[in-house]
């Protein structure tokens, strides 16, 4: 359905030939963002070194002045207009680790890309060095251990096509555009994970390029603190080049929709609290304000149509006002495809839903007809139930995972939309000290510490041993614990 960006055709081998004025600026840019070196002695160590990376990759790459520059830049939300130093996309693990020692060597930092969904625009970064994986698109499909394997560039709709093909299925998101591993790593706000766990919880192997340069393989009992940092921690640790991920046996959803529309929505989302605060693992639930259409709350129930139907009694019971419209569903690995766009968003994790806090929606929902939309959808079950230091992912126990977002076409719609998202973003943070943070805009480091909170010195020491030069910072970032 929708005109999402297609991979950059323009790139060709000899865009880096090309050695313009442009990328020598770009290069003097680029060792500005390295403190206590001489700028120029570090520019020129740059420029020599940029153009033997360019001259090594088996890929493509581009940089500034190069043809295609400008298009290739681009990230699905187009209000990060960033600059990168040169964009890389690799054909190969070697590709990837010449990269990373380029970067190391003339501390430039880097921007990974994978899906280039991020909200937060993290795919590119002024100045930095792009990690394109967007050609690391294999997938492969063991039936027999029930495990898929997908390269670090996979997009859901890849994946889950594969993992279909052979009747199986693991917890993703809603939009078959996203990138699995941008998704996965910062934990995952997904379908079924009440019965399976959430996208991060089943990961069980990874491959990850450190800064140093060292290809490592994660699992539980191989390099055990990256494996566990990577379940939650996003990007902040390596190029993950390939992940691995449990399946399941594909289970039908029955559902029931209401259509609420604009009356009484903070009463709405008190009954849609109340629903939620205890269910069986089986359920999914989210309740939606969307900017035209007001408010509605979906419930679907996996598996058994009987035990689905006596479920759902008691969501139209509670929502009698309205009719409910009733469907079933299997995995879709399109899913709702988002045309690009320019977008502000913000997030919090909800403990339920307090008076407080479906005031504070309520009124984020009037205040933003026609260009506000509010969702929280249901984290509960098996994803609630792993322990909170189990993995890196902190979003545990019950609760909404919820996103305020804010789309705009015209530049001068731009600072309402962002308004809107953080003024009602602080609203709610009184009642959610968490959030999902790929649900966020680009953090300050005391956010990121809060969000993490129990998980987050562990966080900090894994980055210290791994990335003490933060050369992976285009991400919710953690910081290399300083060491006294
Ligand atoms: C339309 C839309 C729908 C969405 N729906 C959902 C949803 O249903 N559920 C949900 O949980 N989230 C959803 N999201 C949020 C999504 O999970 C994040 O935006 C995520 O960052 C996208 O990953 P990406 O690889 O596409 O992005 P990119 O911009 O390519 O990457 C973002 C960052 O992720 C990290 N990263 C990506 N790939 C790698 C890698 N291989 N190795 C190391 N780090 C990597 C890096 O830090 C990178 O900078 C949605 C986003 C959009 C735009």
């Amino acid at each position: 359905m929708a005109n999402h960006r297609s991979d950059c055709s323009l790139w060709t081998r000899r865009d880096f030939i090309h050695v313009g004025l442009g990328a020598a600026a770009a290069v003097a840019l680029g060792a500005r963002a390295h403190a206590g070196r001489p700028r120029d002695a570090a520019a020129t160590g740059s420029v020599a070194g940029l153009n033997d990376l360019a001259r090594r990759m088996h890929g493509r790459f581009l940089r500034r002045g190069s043809p295609g520059y400008d298009d290739a830049r681009k990230v699905w939300n187009l209000a990060y207009d960033r600059h990168p130093l040169a964009m890389a996309r690799c054909a190969d693990i070697d590709d990837v680790r010449r990269c990373v020692a380029f970067a190391r060597r003339h501390s430039v930092p880097v921007a990974i890309r994978g899906g280039g969904h991020s909200y937060a625009g993290f795919g590119v970064a002024d100045d930095a060095l792009q990690v394109d994986l967007g050609a690391f698109t294999t997938v492969s499909v063991d039936r027999d251990r029930r495990v898929a394997s997908v390269g670090g560039g996979v997009k859901i709709r890849n994946l889950l096509t594969a993992t279909l093909a052979a009747g199986l299925v693991t917890p993703m998101g809603s939009c078959g555009a996203v990138g699995v591993a941008g998704l996965a790593l910062a934990g995952g706000d997904t379908s079924g994970r009440g019965l399976f766990g959430t996208a991060c919880d089943n990961i069980v192997g990874a491959q990850l390029v450190t800064a140093d340069g060292e290809v490592l393989e994660l699992r539980s009992h191989q390099n055990e603190d990256l494996f566990w940092a990577i379940r939650g921690g996003g990007g902040n640790f390596g190029v993950v080049t390939r992940l691995d991920f449990r399946l399941y046996p594909v289970l039908t959803s029955h559902n029931a929709q209401f259509d609420l529309g604009w009356s009484g929505i903070g009463g709405a989302m008190r009954i849609f609290g109340d629903l939620v605060r205890e269910t069986p693992d089986e359920v999914r639930a989210k309740f939606e304000v969307s900017a035209q259409t007001g408010a509605s709350a979906s419930c679907g129930f996996f598996g058994d149509p009987a035990a689905a139907a006596a479920y759902l009694e008691t969501w139209k019971a509670a929502f009698r006002r309205v009719e409910a419209k009733m469907s079933t569903s299997l995995p879709n690995p399109e899913g709702e495809v988002w045309a690009t766009t320019s977008v502000a968003v913000e997030g919090a994790f909800l403990e339920g839903v307090s008076d407080g806090a479906a005031d504070v929606l309520a009124r984020a929902a009037v205040a933003g007809r026609g260009f506000g939309e509010i969702l929280m959808g249901l984290s509960s079950g098996v994803a609630a139930r792993v322990g909170m230091t189990d993995t890196a992912y902190p979003l545990r126990g019950t609760g909404l995972s919820t996103l305020l977002s804010s789309e705009w076409t015209r530049p001068e719609d731009r600072a309402r939309a962002e308004r809107w998202v953080a003024e009602y973003g602080d609203a709610l943070r009184p009642f959610a000290r968490r959030a999902y943070v790929n649900y966020i805009p680009p953090s300050p480091p005391e956010r990121i510490r809060e969000i993490y909170g129990v998980n987050y010195p562990r966080l900090a020491k894994i980055k210290a041993r791994y990335d003490p030069a933060n050369l992976f910072r285009s991400n919710q970032n953690i910081l290399p614990e300083v060491r006294t």
